[in-house]
Formats: structure tokens, C-alpha cells, sequence
């Protein structure tokens, strides 16, 4: 049977509400799981204990830390420490290393759910121009290498990226990963395309929204994700995904 151990380490709200929504749709899916809440000074040592412990537990299969752990608490150690058959988040070098030859058995959840709803649709990604905006490890990149994988010509921008609109313009599907509310507009967008946004940023008034405008975009866009409801619940149903995949996994063993 499968069992995840969601371990959140302090307060940060966001992160609470990420790990809420993880157990509930253990729930709703009849899948095992455990919480492990921690407080804010927790110690790394502490922490790698219970990873150590949990890493040997036969009745979980996942294991997920939440990020951001606090700052006194190195990620990639904690990361670094769980073992890969069981890293449902597929942080783990061992599993990035196994997604960019292509043969792997966790995918970020993330990504994974943005490229599911890309089949869902009935999109197909060989020979498309795929543009992503963003470049970091849980989401930019696995995103790029997914999209590669399915024979999309990719084009990763970030921080640096010069003339950011030529590029997304030129996009047939379009990922979002920003971080900054509403940063991609509908004049960045090319008729037609794809766009998937990935953000999630409150607002003062305390709303959601995504990274892309969506007012502007979905006047332009072909197909688009709204935010709520649209990456999010995707990364969570690939979360119990890899979860399933790891109990048979580590069934094996
Ligand atoms: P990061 O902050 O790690 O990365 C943001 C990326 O955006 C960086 O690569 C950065 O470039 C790039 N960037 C920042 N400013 C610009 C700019 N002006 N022009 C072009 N690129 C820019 O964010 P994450 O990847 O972790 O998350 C991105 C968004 O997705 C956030 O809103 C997050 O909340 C959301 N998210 C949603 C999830 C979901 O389940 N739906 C899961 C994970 C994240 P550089 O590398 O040069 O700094």
C-alpha cells in the first residue's frame, strides 16, 4: 500500500496550505500518509534523523520535505538524504540525473502535471516552438527537458534573457514560471498558442494569481490555464501519482 511522509519544518503560511492540501488528497485517494510537523528551530541533524528513520520505514513509499526549509537548514543536504526510490518530488540528483538521459521514474510534480495537461488537451509538442520563462531546478528546467523529451524545439529564458518578448512571441506553447504576478501580457503572447502558467503569487488584497495576465492573454491564447485551479491541482494529482509509482517501486526491493 502506498504511504507518503510530508515533513514541514516552521510557519511559513504558504507552505502550510501546500502541505494541507498534500494530506487531503491522500485522503481522497485512500493513500497512506503521515505528517510530520516541525517546529521552526529544528535542528538539520534532527531532520536528517527523521528522514534517516523514514528512509527504512516499510510502510511509507514517499517521502516530500516541503520547501523552503528554514535557513539554517541546507536543502540540498536534506534533499541529498532521502532516498531516491522514495523521492516523490524527484529532487534528488540521482533522479534530475535520470530525467535529462530520459529514462526515469520520477518526474518533478510540477512539470509532470503541465505536461499531462498538454496530452489531456490533445497537443501535440513534436516540432512545436516551447518557450519557458524561468530556469529553476523544481520547475524551469525538468519543465525544459520534459518538453524536450517530446521533440519541442525549447527555449529557456530567465532573469537575463535579452529581448523577452521576441522570444515568448515566437512561442507556440508558452510556460510561465516566474514568480512575479502578472508578468507575462497578452501583446507577449503569439496567436493561437498554448500558455500554461505555473505562478502562484498573493496579491495585497490577499487573491491568487498567476504569472501570466490573463484578462490580455486568454483574448490571444489558443488554449490557457486559468490560476487558481490549473497547474496547482495538477502538481498535486502527480504528487499521488509518484507516490503510487514508488510503493511499486519500492515493493520491488
Ligand atoms: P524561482 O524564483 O526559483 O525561479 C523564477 C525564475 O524566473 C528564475 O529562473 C528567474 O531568473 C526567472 N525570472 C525572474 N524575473 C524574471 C524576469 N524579469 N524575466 C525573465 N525571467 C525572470 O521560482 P519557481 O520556479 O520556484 O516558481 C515560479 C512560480 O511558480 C512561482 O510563482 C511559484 O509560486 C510557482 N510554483 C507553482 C507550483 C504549482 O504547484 N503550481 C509549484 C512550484 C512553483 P534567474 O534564474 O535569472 O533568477
Amino acid at each position: 500500500m502506498p504511504g507518503l511522509a510530508v515533513i514541514i519544518v516552521g510557519e511559513d503560511p504558504a507552505s502550510q496550505v501546500y502541505v494541507r492540501n498534500k494530506e487531503r488528497a491522500c485522503e481522497e485517494c485512500g493513500i497512506y500518509s503521515e505528517k510530520y510537523a516541525l517546529p521552526e528551530e529544528t535542528t538539520q541533524e534532527e531532520l536528517l534523523e527523521l528522514i534517516d528513520t523514514l528512509n527504512n520505514k516499510s510502510s511509507i513509499s514517499g517521502i516530500l520535505v516541503q520547501l523552503p526549509v528554514p535557513k539554517h537548514i541546507d536543502e540540498k543536504t536534506i534533499i541529498d538524504a532521502i532516498n531516491p526510490n522514495k523521492d516523490v518530488d524527484a529532487f534528488h540528483p540521482v533522479n534530475v540525473g535520470k530525467i535529462m538521459v530520459g529514462n526515469y521514474d520520477f518526474v518533478p510534480c510540477t512539470p509532470a502535471g503541465v505536461m499531462e495537461l498538454i496530452k489531456e488537451s490533445g497537443i501535440d509538442v513534436s516540432g512545436k516552438e516551447c518557450v519557458i520563462v524561468g530556469r529553476s531546478n523544481i520547475v524551469g528546467k525538468p519543465q525544459a527537458m520534459l518538453l524536450l523529451h517530446q521533440n519541442g524545439t525549447v527555449t529557456i529564458c530567465h532573469s537575463k534573457t535579452k529581448d523577452l518578448k521576441e522570444k515568448t512571441k515566437n512561442a507556440d506553447i508558452l510556460v510561465a514560471a516566474v514568480g512575479i504576478p502578472n508578468f507575462i501580457k497578452g501583446d507577449m503572447i503569439k496567436e493561437g498558442a498554448v500558455v500554461i502558467d505555473v505562478g502562484i503569487n498573493r496579491l495585497e488584497n490577499k487573491k491568487l494569481c498567476g504569472d501570466v495576465e490573463f484578462e490580455t492573454a486568454e483574448k490571444v491564447a489558443g488554449a490557457i490555464t486559468p490560476v487558481p485551479g490549473g497547474v496547482g491541482p495538477m502538481t498535486i494529482a502527480m504528487l499521488m501519482k509518484n507516490t503510487v509509482k514508488a510503493a511499486i517501486i519500492n515493493k520491488s526491493k
